[in-house]
């Protein structure tokens, strides 16, 4: 008999016309609980947070009945008298695959701390919260492709390795075969010095300024040495690129990028939501409802620097024009000041990116961030500077080789225009729809600074 995923029954539109269908499913047993010749067991496939609940009657199964055990179960569907299910399943026969030990096994009933739950990434997804997580991951995974398809935009993959120079410097890892880090990088693989990419941006540029709207969702790498919830040295991005836009566009993309991800797991994932509304966060479902429906809030840098120094509180860094703002700083201004998402422009341009856009008051730059309430920065984004002599004097008053842009400049040159982009970190996207804390939750196989277990 096929196998029917329990998602499939638990959410079926009218679950009383399955009553009296046989069925088989097929997972792992959560709990078991009744006598030797009764039993109620507790299955979980990963298609959906609920368990199926199953009867059996046969002592000789049951006796091999423990927590983590993998099994088929065949039997007819009846309208459960509990409270808690619409359905449940008695059993005509079940098939055990796997035994587990009770003994040995890590995931017995009570509750273990996220921080523990890491050092058994093999078995985290078996629980609760993090199957919420990998089915919440995957439909915002789905709703990107979806938001951006629906626009015309076009995915493009764009390299893990780079041999550009141009991109974050130390931040960088190092790709190579070389056994002596000594050697000259010519004897390398690729004939020089290559690393794992920090951002797809100037590659999504070139396709943009020939495809007009582009994105790209990655794998992105960063050798930073930040151990905080926030930080992950391989993390996934989102890059949309578009020709013919400015920063205002880039604005308008972003916000309705952020809720239609929020609208669409709302709409599809809610009981997942309700979980982590119930043991996660408090109110998550209030406050993702109201990031969908209302308008984010839009400040200058030079607005935000203002409410911070008036802000009645004590930021451990300092705050003056023209340095860059703390997570602290994004945080007060999204948590406290605005309340909501707050779209952050025109910053410094000593303190952005050499591709910004320079704004007329010779100062500042076309860029914008997206700070979110309990996470700070989940978007960075600008529109790029376009202009040829603009960019070259830029790039030599930083004392950067042109060289090493030749390219860059050349889209400059031959047919350019106005375009813009951002970045956002998809594992920010998944703590901000789920209320959890650690980016380290949100990804299956956290790589972290000493970290690369699994
Ligand atoms: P932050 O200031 O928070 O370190 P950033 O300014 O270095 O971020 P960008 O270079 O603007 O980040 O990258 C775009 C987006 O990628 C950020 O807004 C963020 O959502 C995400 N991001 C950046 N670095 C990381 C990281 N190490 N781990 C996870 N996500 C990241
Ligand atoms: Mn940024």
């Amino acid at each position: 008999m096929s196998r029917t995923k329990i998602k499939e029954i638990l959410h079926a539109k009218d679950p009383s016309s399955l009553a009296g269908k046989q069925v088989s499913v097929s997972g792992w047993v959560r709990t078991v609980r009744g006598q030797k010749s009764f039993a109620f067991i507790e299955v979980n496939d990963g298609s959906t947070l609920a368990n199926l609940q199953i009867i059996s009657e046969d002592a000789e199964t049951i006796a091999q009945l423990q927590t983590g055990v993998s099994l088929t179960a065949t039997g007819m569907l009846a309208q459960s008298p509990g409270k808690n299910q619409a359905l449940e399943m008695q059993a005509k026969e079940i098939r055990v695959y796997g035994p587990c030990s009770a003994e040995k096994y890590p995931l017995q009933k009570k509750r273990h701390s996220f921080e523990y739950l890491r050092t058994i990434a093999h078995l985290r997804p078996r629980t609760n919260t993090q199957g919420a997580v990998l089915r919440i991951r995957s439909a915002l995974a789905f709703a990107t492709h979806l938001f951006f398809q629906q626009r015309g935009f076009i995915y493009v993959h764009t390299p893990v390795i780079t041999g550009s120079d141009c991109e974050g410097g130390g931040e960088m890892f190092r790709v190579t075969t070389l056994e002596n880090l000594a050697r000259d990088p010519s004897e390398d693989f690729f004939g020089k010095k290559t690393f794992l990419t920090v951002s797809g941006q100037l590659e999504a540029e070139i396709v943009a300024c020939a495809l007009s709207d582009v994105y790209t969702f990655g794998p992105t790498f960063r050798a930073e040495n930040s151990n905080t919830s926030r930080h992950l040295a391989e993390f996934w991005m989102i890059e949309p690129e578009m020709a013919f836009a400015d920063l205002k566009a880039d604005m308008e993309c972003a916000q309705d990028y952020l809720q239609f991800c929020i609208r669409y797991v709302l709409e599809n994932c809610m009981e997942d939501l309700q979980f982590f509304d119930k043991f996660v966060e408090n109110g998550l479902l209030e406050r993702l409802r109201h990031v969908a429906e209302s308008p984010f809030a839009a400040i200058t840098y030079t607005e935000a620097v203002d409410i911070l120094k008036k802000a009645p509180k004590k930021f451990e860094f300092p705050v003056s024009w023209g340095l860059d703002l703390q997570s602290e700083h994004e945080r007060y201004l999204s948590e406290e000041h605005c309340k909501k998402p707050v779209i952050v422009t025109d910053y410094p341009a000593g303190i952005k990116a050499f591709y910004m856009r320079a704004n007329e008051d010779g100062k500042t730059v076309a860029a914008m961030d997206i700070l979110v309430p309990k996470i700070g920065e989940i978007i960075g984004g600008s529109q790029r500077e376009e202009r040829l002599d603009i960019l070259e004097a830029k790039i030599a008053a930083l004392g950067l080789n042109r060289e090493d842009y030749w390219w860059y400049l050349e889209l400059r040159e031959f047919g350019s225009v106005p375009h813009a982009g951002f970045g956002l970190g998809f594992e920010r996207l998944v703590l901000f729809a789920t209320g959890m804390e650690n980016i380290r939750d949100v990804i299956p196989f956290p790589r972290t600074p000493g970290h690369a277990d699994f």
